[in-house]
Formats: C-alpha cells, structure tokens, sequence
C-alpha cells in the first residue's frame, strides 16, 4: 500500500501523523504521473510541485487539503503556467493569474502535480479531441475503452491513483459522466455555488465547476473549501457556505427519492438496468422512500437537441476571442479577416467547427426564433418538470450512463430512446443548475457504472449525505484502477 492510494480524509490523518510528507507524497505522485500510459496530462508541474512540497513543514490539522497532490483541468487559468485547453489554437498560452478554484487550492497548500487533458475546449465527452490525442480508461490496460470527457484527464489521474482530487469543468456532464466510467466520486455543484473566475467559458448558462475525488465524504470537503462568492464572478452566489460534511453521516429514513421510470425503460443492457435497480433497493434498505415517477417522453427526448442549440450558440459566442489576434497565434493576411480565418481554420479541430457552425446557425437573426429562442423554452418546460418533481422529492436518482465505458469508435444510434434519454439525462442538472453527483453503485466485467443523486438547489448536504448512504451500501469505496487490475 502507498499513502497515495488513501482518499483525501486518510491521506491528511497520514499527513497530520507523520507518517508521511508532503514532498514523500509529491515524489511519489510526480512518478506515477510520469509513468502513466493514459495521456493524462498536458503538463506534469514537477519543479512546481517539489518547491511547493518542500516548504510544508508543519501540518496543518483542520486544513484537510494541506499537502495533498491534487490535478488541475487545463481549461483552469493557472498563472505562469501554460494553459491550453487542449486545443491547438492555445497550445502557448500562458495565463497571468489564477483561476479563484485554483488559487484556493493554493492557499490551502494543496499541491498540484499536472494539467490534465480534456475534450478540446470542454466541448464533448469521449475523452478523445484533444489536442494530443486519446486518453485512456486506466481500467483498460488495452486502451480500447474511453475514460469518457471532457473531463478526461482529471478522471484518469484519480481513478489511477495519481491524486485523491482533480478538478473538472461540468457542462453537460463532463465530470459526472467520465466518474462513471472511472469508478470515482464526481461532482458539482448548485449554479453559483463555486466561482467559475478563470475557467475558460464553454456555455456559461450551464457551466459548472466540478471535481473528482475517490469518496463521497473527500467530495463534500472539498466543496467545503471551493465554495463561496467571489467578488472576480458576478453569478456566484452570496449565500454563507456551509461545512458539507458536517451531517454526513446522519439516516435518510423517510427521504423521499424519485426514480424516472422512462430512464430506466430506456435502457438497452440488462445488467446495466440489474445493477440499477439493486442499487435502488440499497437506497430503501437504508430507509429512503422510492416512487417511480414519470417525465414526459417529449420532453426528455428533448433534452439533447436542446442542449446542443444552447450550448452551441453560447460557446461561438463566448470563444469569439480565440481569433489569432486577441488570443492564439498571429498568422500573415492581407486583411484581418484572413487573419482571422487562418486561426481559427488551424486551430480548431473538426468538432469545434461544426460546434460554432451549428451554434452560428442558431444565433443567425432569420433563426434565432426558431431555434435558440425555442430552445430557451424547452429548456424552460423541462427545468419545470424537475423543480416539480422536487417539490414533492428531495432526490431524483438515475443512471450516470447507459453502458460502462464504451469501446472507442462505437458507434451510438443518436436517434435511440438509449441514446436521447440514458445517454443526456446528467444534462437535467445543468439545464436547472443543481449539485448532483455520480458515484460507483457496481462492477460490470471488472469496469465500473455509477448512480447519479440529484437535488434542489444549495442543499448539497442533502445530496451528500443520501450519497454516502448508497456509498455505505454498496461498500465500493475509494476504487482504484490498481486495485482492480
Ligand atoms: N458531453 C457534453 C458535450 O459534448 C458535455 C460537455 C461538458 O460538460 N463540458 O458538450
């Protein structure tokens, strides 16, 4: 066993014991990072990390995050340090401040090891856009299974152990997804909850940061330390920050959890739908009520074209400034216009394109009625469905995915019930903005699946503690990729 196998809870008893350092830790954090076949990383912080770890002396007992390795999304602001987004067009960029998340971090003498790599621009969710390539699902020693995205790289360094912690940025379901596939805690938080200063914005209507841990207690300590207004982020919210962890532990008898009939009806894999329902039957056998409830099907079919007009029409706007003059490198051109279009010609990839395409194409003003404007509505019809569910539930609880990690290059039928509904329903907590988090409920084959609890907004606590119930139940706690291999 290596101190660096513990979750962030033990890792600071081991801390504060001395039983380990922080620069034992960091050593051994900078080895595995530099011997792991994933692609995990855009930049490993190995002088960084080695000076930050050899001025912590005295631990420090009620900072849980004091000496702790941790791994950083490369869509985060990092000051001095090359930031890219895994994207060709900032493959030199080099930020000159601090993203708030990461700079409370720091201040918490949390060290961070690497950059990880992600779906180019946070946009997609396979892990493989980046501009240097796949990353690998670290429970695949054959690297033919996605770790899944755009979080990808966060999730391969925790799920193999690299770091207890890393931050990811929640769009859609960039971290709840990939912690599916991964075996790992993820997730994120009310809209608000955490200042998003310095994380480049995606679809800043549904963006979130998120993170990744291996428990549902590390989670809530975490948030314990991320949340809270910021000054630098008009939308965060001024509302006091709570301990998280604080009533952890307490019962869930008599909580009231919904569970979307037409989800589990549209799931195609049986032992998914098995593994699904037992972990239902943990959360009653801990005392929590079930009810089955419905959710129109238009509307949930509705959620992923939704997403996409809105998420589209945001990002084109928001990465207007990726143009080779403001940001990206300068190219010769008669006309700024030529200069413009050699940019961003090269330093996209083809997904980004056809992301600006169709959210251009959304925002044109002979469509804006009926597409980005319909969309706002739909969202709205949907968000209302959920906010009644919870008027009467404190959960709402589904699947975090359909499949455990998919083979890359499986192909998925975008038109199936499997697809627009299991494949997009994480979406829901974006489209609401509401904490939610995914957590491993069962191994299929060896792989992991995770369940994902969903809330009302800033009752996180509440999301926790039901989460740590089901974590208790089901006993898969702190996995890793090399326990299992
Ligand atoms: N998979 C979604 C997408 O393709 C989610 C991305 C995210 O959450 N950043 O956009």
């Amino acid at each position: 066993m290596s101190y660096l196998d513990l979750t962030i809870k033990e890792m600071h008893e081991a801390l504060v014991n001395k039983k380990v350092t922080p620069l034992e830790l960091t050593k051994e954090a900078i080895a595995r990072a530099k011997s792991d076949n994933n692609n995990a990383f855009e930049t490993i912080l190995e002088d960084e990390a080695l000076a930050i770890a050899k001025e912590l002396k005295e631990p420090e007992v009620d900072n849980l995050f004091w000496g702790i390795p941790i791994g950083i999304k490369d869509n985060f602001s990092t000051k001095g340090i090359l930031t890219t987004g895994s994207s060709e067009i900032l493959k030199d960029y080099v930020p000159v401040f601090n993203a708030t998340v990461v700079e409370k971090l720091l201040k918490a003498h949390a060290i961070p090891i690497a950059k990880t790599t992600l779906d180019e621009l946070a946009m997609g969710g396979t892990g493989t856009t980046g501009h240097k390539g796949m990353t690998f699902n670290p429970y695949d020693e054959k690297h033919e299974l996605l770790v899944g995205g755009s979080s990808c790289g966060s999730a391969a360094m925790v799920a193999n152990s690299i770091a207890p912690f890393a931050l990811g940025s929640d769009t859609g379901d960039s971290v709840r997804k990939p912690a599916s596939y991964a075996g790992l805690v993820g997730f994120k938080p009310t809209w608000g909850r955490i200042s998003r200063f310095g994380l480049f914005p995606f679809a800043p209507s549904l963006d979130h940061v998120g993170f990744f841990t291996r428990s549902v207690e590390d989670s809530a300590i975490a948030l314990s330390l991320l949340a809270g207004r910021d000054l630098n982020d008009a939308t965060s919210s001024i509302k006091p920050v709570e301990d998280y962890a604080s009533n952890i532990n307490d019962s869930i008898k008599g909580k009231r959890i919904a569970v979307i009939k037409e989800v589990i009806d549209s799931l195609n894999d049986e032992q998914i739908k098995k593994a699904f329902l037992a972990s239902i039957e943990a959360l009653e056998k801990q005392g929590a009520i079930i009810d089955y409830v419905s959710f129109s099907l238009k509307l949930l079919e509705a959620i992923y074209p939704t997403y996409m007009v809105i998420s589209c029409a945001e990002a084109t706007s928001n990465n207007a400034n990726l143009d080779g003059v403001k940001f990206g490198p300068r190219y010769e051109g008669n006309t700024y216009q030529e200069v413009m279009i050699k940019a961003r010609t090269n330093g996209f990839s083809e997904l980004i394109r056809r992301r600006f395409i169709i959210g251009s194409f959304a925002l044109m003003r002979e469509n804006q009625n009926d597409l980005f404007l319909r969309a706002q509505k739909a969202r709205r019809l949907i968000v209302n469905r959920v906010n009644e569910i919870l008027s009467n539930h404190d959960i709402i609880y589904v699947p975090a995915a359909p499949t455990t990690a998919p083979k890359i290059n499986a192909s998925s039928d975008r038109l199936s019930d499997n697809y627009l509904i299991a494949d997009n329903i994480l979406v829901l907590g974006n489209f609401a903005g509401l904490p939610s988090i995914t957590l491993p409920i069962a191994l299929i084959n060896n792989m992991p699946l995770g369940g994902n609890l969903m809330g009302r907004a800033f009752e996180e606590k509440l999301v926790f503690n039901v989460a740590k119930a089901l974590e208790n139940e089901m006993g898969l706690y702190n996995l890793s990729a090399r326990k299992v291999k």
